[in-house]
């Protein structure tokens, strides 16, 4: 997708303060890495994917024309069925303020209780850097909630990261209604044990598996934020506490606290990480230390055996931008496989401090807010024999005959909690770890076809034309010479 550099509102114009106010917070809860730039795709698509998951819950778009078709696509692409409304602008309708207007109007247009909860207007890079005023809409119209939120890519580094910037909007609008007075109840009623709420997304079993380790401690799991439908952020909020199995939910997490709700870090993955988790539980919801000794009784043994039965072996680096990513490594350690590199595009924050104290003890490097770059580096320095990683990653690796898998889709789409997490990555990683030799096989098979500037399909051998490359290096330099001469002394 294009990613355009939109001048920021001017000083002085009426939304200046308030566009400020939105990237300050934003530049607190997402500190920016190495690279100002998002390496991955449009941050936005997070934030639409959520609101295109929700129950009655219309999305409108109000962004380029080009960024839009992108977001739509990819939505598409992956499976939502739902459409996305559009607001499109030009020059005039963006400076002189009838964007919002006709954002106004189609919100107005759109707001029927009988399909909608809630309405989500995303500024995308342009809107937002102009200063289109979103938190100017009306809050409700007919019963229906409007949630503005802005989404730049010079924002909010990560697309992970979009999604708390909706799910954070979203707990704050339903704990202030909360605050007024009473709220819908979940769709199956309130249960009677109190719940632990579960930030990030993950494989549908995982809930069910961190459900049966809560048991024992007499506690059940809550609903998932980012939710499925409105009516469940009351739930979530409604809660003894919230497990922040994904550790960049900072707006989200800023709500639960304003809610009095205590937030716990990591997560139960692997024999360590759940005997720590229960404890950390255990301690947030006042459990008594006999229980929370039963549930590690019932529970630790069984996954020291499912690891043990499903061991791994090899040298892996693992990257990725879900946020996931130091459970995911905990898990291969624990499997025995000798990971020496963690890249993670999201950036440091308390709630995985106790995943990278684990790692680093183990001496794995743990880099956040990691770039492509040095996702790269890695590869190139540990020479792994198996590489999970991003897409360029998994290219490059798979360039260089090295196996090598795709975090999001086929890491990510398998359960992590627990027993039925323990062992659940050693058949994909270890079928994976065994494919080098195939891979060596492809290579001496294809030579050196497809390879470099000679790539692509051609009717005869590409011809090399070293005096055209010389010619542009003299002018490359001849440039750079004119252009110190030209810098003041
Ligand atoms: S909204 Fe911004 S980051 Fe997203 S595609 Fe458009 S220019 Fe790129």
């Amino acid at each position: 997708m294009s990613l355009c550099r939109p001048k920021p509102v001017p000083a002085g114009a009426p939304s200046a303060d308030a566009s400020r106010e939105v990237l300050a917070r934003y530049a607190k809860d997402y500190p920016a890495g190495p690279h100002d730039q998002p390496q991955s795709m449009c941050p936005a698509f997070g934030s639409l994917r959520v609101g295109l998951r929700m129950r009655r819950t219309a999305t409108v778009l109000s962004g380029s024309a080009c960024c839009v078709y992108g977001l739509t696509f990819t939505s598409h692409f992956y499976g939502a069925k739902r459409t996305v409304g559009y607001v499109p602008f030009n020059s005039e309708t963006l400076v002189t303020g009838k964007l919002f207007e006709d954002i106004r109007e189609a919100v107005f247009k759109l707001a029927d209780p009988a399909l909608y909860d809630a309405i989500v207007v995303t500024n995308l890079c342009v809107p937002t850097a102009s200063g289109v005023p979103l938190r100017l809409l009306p809050k409700q119209i007919d019963g229906v909630r409007i949630v503005g939120i802005d989404v730049p890519g010079f924002g909010v580094p990560t697309h992970a990261e979009a999604k708390d910037v909706l799910a954070g909007a979203m707990l704050k609008y339903a704990r202030e209604e909360a605050e007024q007075g009473p709220v819908q109840a979940p769709r199956g009623g309130r249960g009677e044990k109190p719940t632990v709420t579960l930030l990030g997304e993950m494989f549908p079993a995982d809930p069910v598996g961190i459900g049966m380790l809560l048991e024992p401690l007499g506690l059940a799991t809550g609903p998932v934020v980012p939710t499925r439908e409105w009516r469940e952020l009351y739930a979530a909020l409604d809660c003894a506490a919230v497990a922040a199995i994904h550790p960049f939910y900072a707006a989200s997490i800023r709500e639960f606290e304003t809610a009095g709700r205590p937030v716990v870090a990591s997560a139960p993955v692997g024999h360590d990480g759940t005997a720590d988790w229960l404890e950390s539980i255990g301690r947030a919801c006042n459990v008594e230390t006999a229980r929370v000794d039963a549930a590690k009784a019932k529970w630790l043994p069984a996954i020291r055996a499912a690891l043990q039965a499903a061991p791994i072996r090899g040298r892996i680096t693992l990257s990725g931008y879900e946020g996931s990513e130091l459970l995911v490594a905990r898990l291969l350690v624990e499997s025995g496989a000798d990971v020496r590199y963690v890249g993670t595009a999201c950036g440091r924050t308390a709630w995985s401090d106790p995943d990278r104290e684990w790692l680093a003890a183990r001496g794995v490097h743990v880099q956040y807010r990691a770039s492509l770059e040095q996702d790269l580096a890695a590869f190139r320095e540990f020479e792994p024999d198996l590489a999970i990683g991003t897409t360029p990653v998994v290219q490059k690796a798979k360039e260089s005959r090295t196996p090598a898998l795709y975090f999001t889709n086929l890491i990510s789409a398998r359960p992590l909690m627990g027993v039925a997490g323990a062992g659940s990555l050693a058949q994909v990683v270890n079928a994976a770890l065994s494919n080098r030799e195939r891979f060596q096989q492809m290579e001496d098979f294809f030579g050196g076809v497809g390879t470099g500037d000679a790539a692509g399909v051609w009717e005869d051998r590409p011809a090399e034309h070293p005096e055209y490359r010389a010619a542009y290096r003299r002018k490359l330099e001849k440039a750079a010479k004119a252009k110190k001469t030209e810098e003041p002394v």
